[in-house]
């Protein structure tokens, strides 16, 4: 039994240029098909009785890749067999591989042929489109051929070049260190790896574990769909073309539910069109690395993707944590000064917009408070203020607004829509902060505030309805104070 005789290539350099071959078919053989629908579409639309030619071009279509499929199966990989056939059977094997596109091309002709003055222009280009695709895919198979011969010195020129520059790019990447130091921060990042091709994702895996980035893969867009909704990765690597989903459809709906700061996508793709390249950064890719891949690029777009996702988090977090130092009350959690002051003049805003009919501002002061300090100490006149603050809280709502605006003082703005008495607003609060009990330490502290009130109607503007309030609040002291005064 004669075997077959592989040119001498390291094995990585092999992968890749398998890699390239079966690409080289299936590029154009996934394009063949998505251009029949375009033209099965308007030929729908405009009625015409076409079924049959159609139908033949479609059959063509899975015939031709059920069969590459198969021989892929049988020449290359692992389980291949090593058995070498005779120069027949390969031309039978180059003849049976290429028959399905004698009906692609056939009946294509024919369409454009008969139905030039019922199709639209750019269903005859796509037709023409078609026959194009049919003749690289000729092409492929004959490299494809060329390569299971396995005996170089019938290797097209073609082929030979191509194994060289695979040889060269496997070498250069095998030279390069590229363990790029990762931040910490992105060690562990979760990765999803999404790719019809078992091979490419083996060694995208590979590399990207190398810096200790955590990798999942997925062949299908399904699992691809199943995978972010377990859980949502750092970042996708998404291959253009799926068996099941095309990769642009996946990119569409993870961006209906994921924001690209959120969950970057690099999209991967034979396919070096500027356009295409385009469409995906429209739809929400962030990036794009052409295949076959270099180690080096593909490390900087991923380390560059997860560093700008992480970044945008961290900025996020602290944005909102300077929000809320910013507005509220360290001790009490409530409102901060500045907040409250800036609802009353929004208040007065509304009020003279006529979005609000009336509102009043309450000053509150707890009595005593010193006593509290100089006999609880510090920790237990804070206790008391929080409290004060939560018990005031609760019954404060929204629209209402509720902040401390000094050390036991407390100011409230209450949006009057309903008419309601404030008379009977300030029992409430006053009734709740007599009958609460603070506990602190072993003891059990009683507390009583009193209160000014003024309402929109008296002022003119917010800091002479603040002094009304505070007079009032002063009267309520001098008249012996646990009270609220209303006028
Ligand atoms: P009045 O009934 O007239 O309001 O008397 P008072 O003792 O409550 O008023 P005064 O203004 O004399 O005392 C307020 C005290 O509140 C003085 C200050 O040390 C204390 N204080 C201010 N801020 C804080 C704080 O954040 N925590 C604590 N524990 N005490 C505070
Ligand atoms: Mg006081
Ligand atoms: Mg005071």
């Amino acid at each position: 039994m004669e075997k077959v005789i592989k040119p001498q290539a390291s094995k990585g350099a092999e992968e890749i240029l398998l890699t390239q071959i079966k690409q080289e078919f299936t590029t154009p053989a996934d394009a063949i098909s998505e251009y029949l629908e375009l033209v099965e579409k308007n030929i729908e639309e405009t009625g015409i009785k076409v079924e049959d030619e159609i139908e033949q071009i479609k059959s063509g279509c899975v015939r031709l890749i059920d069969q590459y499929e198969e021989a892929f199966v049988l020449n290359t990989g692992p389980n291949a067999t090593q058995e070498k056939k005779t120069p027949e059977e390969y031309s039978e094997l180059r003849h049976n591989l290429r028959t399905p596109l004698n009906a692609i091309i056939g009946y294509s002709e024919i369409l454009i042929e008969d139905m030039e003055d019922d199709l639209n222009e750019q269903s005859l280009s796509d037709l023409q489109t078609i026959i194009d695709l049919s003749r690289e895919i000729e092409k492929a198979i004959e490299s494809f051929v060329d390569y299971i011969r396995g005996d170089s010195s019938q290797f097209s020129e073609g082929i030979n070049s191509q194994l060289e520059s695979a040889e060269a790019l496997f070498k250069s990447l095998g030279d390069i260190d590229y363990s790029i130091e990762l931040d910490e921060t992105l060690v562990g990042a979760d990765i999803l790896i999404v790719d019809d091709n078992v091979t490419n994702c083996e060694v995208l895996e590979r590399r990207l574990s190398l810096q200790g980035l955590k990798c999942r893969t997925a062949y299908d867009g399904t699992t691809a769909l199943s995978e972010v909704e377990n859980k949502t990765p750092d970042l996708i690597l998404l291959d253009v073309i799926l068996p099941d989903i095309n990769g642009l459809e996946l990119l569409k709906t993870f961006r209906e539910n994921h924001t690209s700061d959120a969950m970057p996508i690099i999209m991967v793709s034979a396919f070096n069109d500027v356009d295409g390249i385009a469409k995906c950064i429209q739809l929400g890719a962030q990036d794009y690395l052409p295949k076959p891949l270099n180690g080096t690029i593909l490390l900087a777009k991923v380390v560059s993707s997860l560093e700008r996702k992480f970044f945008r988090e961290r900025e996020k977090e602290l944005v909102n944590k300077l929000h809320i130092q910013a507005t509220t009350d360290q001790l009490t959690g409530i409102s901060n000064r500045r907040v409250v002051f800036e609802k009353l003049e929004e208040s007065f805003d509304m009020l003279q917009s006529g979005q609000i009919k009336d509102f009043s501002v309450v000053m509150m002061d707890i009595d005593h408070f010193k006593n509290v300090n100089d006999t609880y100490g510090h920790s237990g006149g804070d206790a008391v203020l929080i409290t004060m603050a939560k018990t005031l809280d609760d019954i404060i709502t929204e629209p209402n607004i509720l902040g401390r605006i000094g050390g036991e003082e407390f100011l409230a703005v209450i949006i009057n829509e309903e008419g309601e008495d404030m008379s009977a607003y300030c029992d409430k609060l006053q009734d709740a902060i007599c009958s609460n009990t603070v506990e602190y330490e072993d003891h059990k502290i009683k507390i009583t505030s009193s209160g000014g009130v003024a309402n929109s109607a008296e002022s003119e503007n917010a800091s002479d309805l603040i002094n009304k309030a505070d007079e009032r609040l002063y009267d309520a002291k001098k008249a012996g104070r646990n009270k609220f005064i209303l006028d």
